[in-house]
């Protein structure tokens, strides 16, 4: 039962809410019971077909290479993919934000662009711009500004409907969203992000605390900061993910949302939802000059160990030693990790 369909869903309630706009871009499934992972698919190859941009970005990833690096404790991939340049370079700048067009919005989405709804408030949409052979972009109907706490059942959800095959992952609007204005998911496939596979290495998994069936872990040996939730009660995990950016908020002594990285599974009728704290976006040589600078822009999917580098240069010449230095100044410091699981409530 826990599987709905999102064609089930949306035959009970969204035809009267939905704009014309929006159901011009509905895609929907032949049969009704198609399962939300099974249309998303559908809909990729669709795009493929059909919308020329996408195309182009697919063949672009069939080109990419990859890199592994051995950290002190831990390996990387780097990514060399040259067609995430805009991204990875986004402007992302209050000024830069207003004065471009969104494109999240779906008035501005290009005309073969389609999507599917779901629970009619967001559009699985595929992204023009892939670092997995499946990536979606999960955007809200509306534009209103990216944040999580509201939408944390709503992520959950998501991760259960789109398993076992499809990892949900959130960027925080100061450290790696590249539409901070316009709240966003993505999707990729599970597993091709390496912490979800380091996240189920006994040697690595340090238990801290269990707080109402949430079991909260740490993983050691990493080089970064990474708080682990693990749990089959989802209103429970719903409270204590609140809680736990609502402690990173007060340690991080900051009014808005704390800089955070997220990533949510599900498997085996439970949720594990893997969260990098954030001391900073981007490591000061993203801002360098000239042959100082380095494209590394930290978001859910690189600090999580798939580092995309858009410049070739960059791809050759990242060693262990600038991963290990970049991983640490953008994270939360080890100390005010721990205060922060000790302070949770
Ligand atoms: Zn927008």
């Amino acid at each position: 039962m826990r599987r709905e369909t999102f064609s089930v869903r949306r035959r009970h309630t969204a035809e009267n809410l939905l704009t014309p706009l929006i159901q011009a871009r509905s895609f929907t499934a032949v049969n009704s019971e198609t399962p939300l992972a099974e249309l998303s698919r559908q809909l990729l190859e669709h795009q493929k077909l059909t919308w020329p941009q996408l195309t182009t970005g697919y063949a672009s990833l069939a080109t990419v290479r990859l890199r592994e690096i051995r950290c002190r404790g831990f390996s990387v991939w780097l990514q060399f993919n040259p067609g995430r340049i805009v991204s990875t370079g986004a402007k992302v700048d209050a000024q830069s934000i207003r004065e471009r067009r969104c494109f999240l919005c779906v008035e501005n989405l290009p005309e073969p662009q389609k999507g599917i709804v779901y629970k009619d408030e967001f559009l699985i949409l595929c992204n023009p711009a892939p670092i997995f052979a499946e990536h979606f972009t999960i955007s809200n109907i509306r534009h209103i500004p990216q944040v999580l706490a509201p939408y944390i059942p709503t992520m959950l959800d998501l991760a259960r409907d789109l398993s076992p095959r499809l990892t949900v992952f959130y960027n925080g609007p100061k450290c790696g969203a590249s539409a901070p204005d316009h709240m966003h998911f993505q999707a990729n496939p599970t597993g091709v992000i390496p912490v979800e596979l380091s996240a189920r290495e006994e040697s690595r998994r340090m238990f801290r605390r269990s707080i109402d069936s949430v079991d909260i872990l740490t993983l050691q040996d990493f080089g970064r900061q990474v708080i682990v939730l693990e749990s089959r009660q989802k209103e429970n995990l719903v409270t204590v993910l609140t809680n736990l950016t609502e402690a990173l908020r007060q340690t991080m002594g900051v009014s808005e949302e704390p800089m955070m990285n997220v990533l949510c599974s599900f498997s085996g009728e439970e949720w594990r939802v893997i969260l990098f704290p954030r001391s900073k976006h981007r490591p000061d040589v993203f801002f360098k000059e000239g042959a100082e600078r380095i494209v590394i822009s930290p978001a859910a999917v690189d600090i999580g160990g798939l580092i995309v580098t858009p410049l070739e240069k960059d791809f050759k010449t990242v060693d262990a030693s600038r991963v290990e230095s970049i991983f640490q100044e953008v994270s939360l410091p080890p100390a005010d990790l721990d205060k922060t699981i000790l302070q949770l409530s």
